[in-house]
């Protein structure tokens, strides 16, 4: 499994959709991770492997990522947010209130204070019933453009959200670079899943499949997994019905991962 963030240039500024596991996390796995997180997963806890290397690497400073919009406040998806501690931090409220209060057991085991003891500059969300192919979303966040949303998707946490980003982006590697491309594209969308799905297999229209392991996982892990469910049968739905339109992934799978870096966009 990976952890997969998406990083989007806005102008002179960057901005960054979740934040994997931090240089915090590394210099202080324990405490900030947990035990039980490090026994079930072993993380490779590689620095080369953080955003913060990976968007040096690209020639671009710590400082250039202005913006961070979260999934959800999971402990693999902030553990990055102390790598760019002036960044505004883009959040769901829902899910902000949620790892505040740690109110079950689980809850206290995936939520790490010592994540977000540096203060991150929270800007905090309720759903504002826009409408956004059949769901709710929250538009215009805080100094972000409009193509920017935050698409609540709960059930793995008390306030997950998909976070949907508007791009002209070509929708296969056989296709163009969009700024190859001559006229105008027509608007494609991104939408990064975050934990609403583990699996590629689960998007399947036709024929959902999933790991056993990660199955029970997931049932495992999630606050509300009626609900889960629920919304990752609208997830499938959205994904069939809008091939072509929305590109829908998730954090953790590695061939979506793959497959996205040899699209050109
Ligand atoms: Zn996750």
């Amino acid at each position: 499994m990976i952890c997969h963030c998406l990083l989007i240039e806005v102008g002179s500024e960057l901005v960054l959709v979740d934040t994997g596991i931090g240089l915090g996390d590394l210099a202080q796995p324990n405490r900030r991770l947990g035990t039980s997180f490090l026994a079930i997963t072993r993380p490779r806890l590689d620095p080369k492997e953080t955003a913060i290397y990976q968007i040096e690497a690209l020639g671009y400073r710590a400082s250039d990522v202005r913006h961070i919009v979260l999934t959800h406040l999971d402990l693999d998806h902030a553990g990055g947010l102390s790598d760019f501690p002036d960044a505004e931090v883009h959040v769901y409220r829902p899910e902000h209130r949620a790892a505040t209060e740690r109110r079950t057991r689980g809850e206290r085991e995936r939520y790490r204070p010592s994540q977000i003891e540096h203060h991150p500059r929270f800007h905090l969300y309720d759903a504002g019933g826009e409408p956004w192919f059949g769901f709710d979303c929250v538009r215009n966040l805080n100094g972000l453009p409009p193509e920017i949303l935050i698409v609540p998707i709960v059930g793995h946490s008390r306030g997950h959200a998909a976070i949907a980003v508007r791009t002209p982006i070509a929708t296969s590697s056989t296709d163009a670079p969009w700024s190859q491309r001559s006229g105008a594209a027509e608007d494609t969308w991104l939408l990064h899943a975050g934990d609403a799905y583990f699996y590629r297999g689960e998007m399947d229209p036709n024929r959902r499949s999933c790991p056993i392991g990660l199955e029970l996982f997931q049932r495992a892990v999630a606050i509300d997994d009626d609900t889960r469910r629920a919304n990752q049968e609208r997830l499938r739905t959205l994904a069939r019905d809008r091939a072509g339109i929305v590109r829908v992934f998730c954090a953790h799978d590695d061939i979506e991962f793959d497959r996205l870096r040899a699209s050109h966009f």
